[in-house]
């Protein structure tokens, strides 16, 4: 419990890691305003708050203007799989541009802190590596995830132009590979759709040779570096990376979660979406030094409490898409 209440906005809180920040800002004390349009969020996700007095919950798309009265804002609102930003990539360019230009304009107007959940994929498909916040990206503009990479860059250049011009209190993350329970099972990311198919006995589709790396971050440990990051100093702007800097190829997730699920699942093969980045790292030097944040949990803890998480989930939908 922190000593001072605020009130506080979640965009995007009904989603994977929104409904987790949601939680943990309750438990802190907080009152908590969630808005979402609910297009990859789910009620069941926040489904537990609901009953509880500080909790609030806003049906709406932040592409059109908020006029909300709060303290706190974190812009967490936008798909994150490469399969939901891809299915309307315009609406996911907007999300990005326009969600952030009307967060800031809302932050501005009430004097709020805002953070703004940026992303490792504005470093596209990296050349440098591990990523350090000062390497500047390799992507390509034009491509299928573009709509995704060059919205999330553009936020970012509006948070620091906001910072810039207007004053306002700003944070910017980049959030590398984060997962944990409330991934939806059919969200299309790796870890849920391993997760899913080894407990449905289905063998694991491995994108390309499975050669290309990724660092995987257990969820709790993120929330932790959002609220280190909101409670740090005006000074800490950021950007800042926050992810597990344990590197491994994907074919090695897909084994670990063969292992741990004691799954009689296969492997097959499906050709490597375009722009895929070969290998993906944080160096989380800053974070350490400014936060003196670093993930706790370990890759087979983490991915223990996904696959109960989804057995249980699993079991109670048989499969099909809950609300
Ligand atoms: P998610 O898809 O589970 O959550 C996104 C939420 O935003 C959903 O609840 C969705 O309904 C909501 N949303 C989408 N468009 C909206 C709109 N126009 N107005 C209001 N709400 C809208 O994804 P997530 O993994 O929880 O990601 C949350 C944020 O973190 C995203 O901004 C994402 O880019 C960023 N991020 C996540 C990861 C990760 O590994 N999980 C990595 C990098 C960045
Ligand atoms: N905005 C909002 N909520 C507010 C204040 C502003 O949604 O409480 C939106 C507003 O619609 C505007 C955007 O944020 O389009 C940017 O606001 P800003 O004040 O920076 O720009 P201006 O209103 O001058 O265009
Ligand atoms: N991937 C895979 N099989 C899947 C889903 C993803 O091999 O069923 C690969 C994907 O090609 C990428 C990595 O796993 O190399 C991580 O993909 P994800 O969509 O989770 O996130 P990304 O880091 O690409 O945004």
């Amino acid at each position: 419990m922190t000593s001072l209440r605020k009130r506080v906005l979640v965009t995007g809180g009904a989603g994977f890691l929104g409904s987790h920040l949601c939680e943990r800002l309750l438990r802190d004390g907080h009152d908590v305003l969630c808005v979402d349009n609910f297009f990859t969020g789910r009620k069941s996700n926040i489904a537990h708050l609901m009953g509880q007095p500080r909790f609030e919950v806003m049906r709406h798309d932040i592409t059109f203007p908020l006029y909300v009265e709060v303290d706190e804002i974190y812009n967490l609102a936008c798909p994150a799989s490469p399969v939901h930003y891809q299915f309307d990539p315009v609406q996911t360019t907007k999300v990005s541009v326009i969600g952030a230009i009307n967060m800031l304009g809302l932050a501005k107007r009430v004097g709020a802190r805002i953070l703004q959940a940026s992303t490792s994929e504005i470093y596209g498909d990296p050349t440098v590596h591990p990523q350090r916040e000062d390497y500047r990206g390799n992507v390509n503009p034009l491509g299928p995830r573009a709509c995704y990479d060059e919205g999330k860059r553009c936020a970012e250049t509006l948070f620091f132009d906001y910072a810039r011009q207007h004053k306002v209190k700003i944070r910017v993350v980049r959030i590398f590979n984060t997962y944990g329970p409330r991934l939806h099972p059919s969200d299309g990311r790796v870890v849920s759709n391993f997760i899913a198919q080894a407990l449905r006995g289905e063998d694991l589709t491995i994108y390309g040779d499975g050669s290309q790396t990724r660092a995987f971050c257990y969820v709790d440990d993120l929330i932790d570096g959002f609220i280190a990051m909101m409670d740090a100093d005006d000074s800490v702007t950021g950007p800042v990376n926050l992810g597990n800097p344990h590197e491994i190829p994907v074919l090695t997730l897909a084994e670990r979660v063969v292992e741990l699920t004691r799954s009689s699942s296969g492997i097959v093969r499906r050709p490597l979406p375009q722009d895929d980045p070969v290998q993906r790292c944080p160096d989380i030097t800053l974070a350490r030094g400014l936060l003196n944040w670093s993930p706790k949990v370990s890759l087979e803890e983490g991915l223990r409490r996904t696959i109960a998480y989804f057995q249980d989930e699993l079991a109670e939908k048989s499969g099909v898409q809950g609300e």
